[in-house]
């Protein structure tokens, strides 16, 4: 029998920041409720729908990172676990992630759900009407994800640690534990 590798286990330090990174349609948002508490999971989505009545209102952007970042802030100085579903396929907006979970000394894990183009454009196109995002901006995420995974693009931003799920198996095989770390001076 063809020897199978185990079943990767995401050991997460707790608390910590998650960044989920991938492209629209990758599967972000079914992880994040697959694995963490509805109250864990900030979603750059769920802010747009909360500020301008609509997940897609793209220029309710600003406004949705900006009350993202709050609670965020907030939350890692409690010292919670939280987990940031939104695309972060550009480093500028993984590494304004990582300076709140410095300043809170939390580390911060990053999950990538680095999927082939195919079956990321396929369940993009399958979502109903307003939810598919415009194959050509889910190119261009795809493009900055694919550039931000070269060498060890990731792996120097500050994060204790990179994630890389490459295929669907991957993705639905994981496990994720949580290892408690206790506050300095606790
Ligand atoms: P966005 O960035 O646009 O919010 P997302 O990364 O959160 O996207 P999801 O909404 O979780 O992506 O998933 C996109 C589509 O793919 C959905 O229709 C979902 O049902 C489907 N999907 C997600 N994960 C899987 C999976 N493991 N197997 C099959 N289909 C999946
Ligand atoms: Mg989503």
């Amino acid at each position: 029998m063809p020897s199978m590798d185990p079943a990767p286990v995401i050991r997460l330090p707790d608390p910590c920041l998650v960044v989920l990174v991938g492209a629209a349609g990758a599967g972000k948002s079914t992880f994040a409720g697959r694995h963490f508490a509805p109250g864990e999971v900030l979603s750059s989505d769920a802010y747009r729908e909360l500020i301008a009545g609509n997940a897609t209102d793209q220029r309710a952007t600003a406004a949705a990172f900006a009350a993202l970042h709050r609670e965020l802030r907030r939350r890692l100085a409690d010292r919670r676990l939280t987990v940031v579903d939104a695309t972060s396929v550009q480093s500028a907006a993984r590494s304004a992630l990582l300076r709140d979970a410095t300043a809170a000394g939390v580390p911060a894990v990053a999950i990538v759900l680095d999927l082939p183009p195919d079956v990321v454009l396929a369940r993009n196109a399958e979502r109903p009407g307003a939810r598919a995002v415009p194959e050509e901006a889910v190119r261009r995420q795809l493009e900055h994800l694919r550039r931000g995974l070269e060498g060890d693009g990731l792996g120097r931003e500050g994060f204790a640690a990179v994630v890389r799920l490459r295929d669907p198996a991957a993705v639905a095989a994981a496990r994720v534990e949580r290892v408690r770390v206790r506050a300095p001076g606790a």
